[in-house]
């Protein structure tokens, strides 16, 4: 079936919210099949976000990223990767709908860069590239 790679991002694992994050993923009926926790390294986190290279955020975002310990994970069902994006809302935390964990559980903090708790793949190309890349 459908995999994703899921990443407690630096700010949500900082805040103790991997078990909050972990448990609405459970609770929405996806199969947690790989879990780690990992400060993401600027290689790797390159090769992740290489959409991005560029963009106003690109640095910001790497020095954040690689700033402390994530949860990383893979998670597995059908349609998991359209039912992840879901649960996570919006990427802007001020804007995402309550109900969703960037909505209940994020806000802006006035820096460069969305601290926004998750990240979820976006397709299921990105998701075997991502996987590939944090779970080699
Ligand atoms: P993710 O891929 O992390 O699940 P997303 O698909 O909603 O979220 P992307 O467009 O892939 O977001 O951007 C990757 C990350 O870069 C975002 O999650 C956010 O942390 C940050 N980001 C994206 N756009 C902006 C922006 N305009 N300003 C600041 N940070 C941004």
């Amino acid at each position: 079936s459908e995999r994703t790679l899921v990443i407690v991002k630096p700010d949500g694992y900082r805040r103790g919210l991997t078990g909050e994050v972990l448990r609405r993923i459970e609770a929405k009926g996806y199969v947690l099949a790989e879990l780690k926790v990992a400060t993401p390294d600027r290689e790797r986190l390159a090769k992740h976000y290489a959409e991005h290279e560029g963009k106003p955020f690109y640095q910001p975002l790497l020095e954040f990223m690689s700033s402390g310990p994530a949860t990383f994970a893979v998670v597995e069902g059908h349609r998991c990767i359209e039912g992840f994006r879901a649960l996570a809302g919006a990427t802007d935390p001020t804007a995402a709908l309550p109900g969703t964990i960037r909505g209940d559980l994020g806000r802006d903090w006035g820096e460069k860069v969305q601290a926004n708790i998750v990240h979820g793949s976006d397709s299921p190309e990105s998701a075997e590239r991502e996987i590939g890349i944090w779970f080699a």
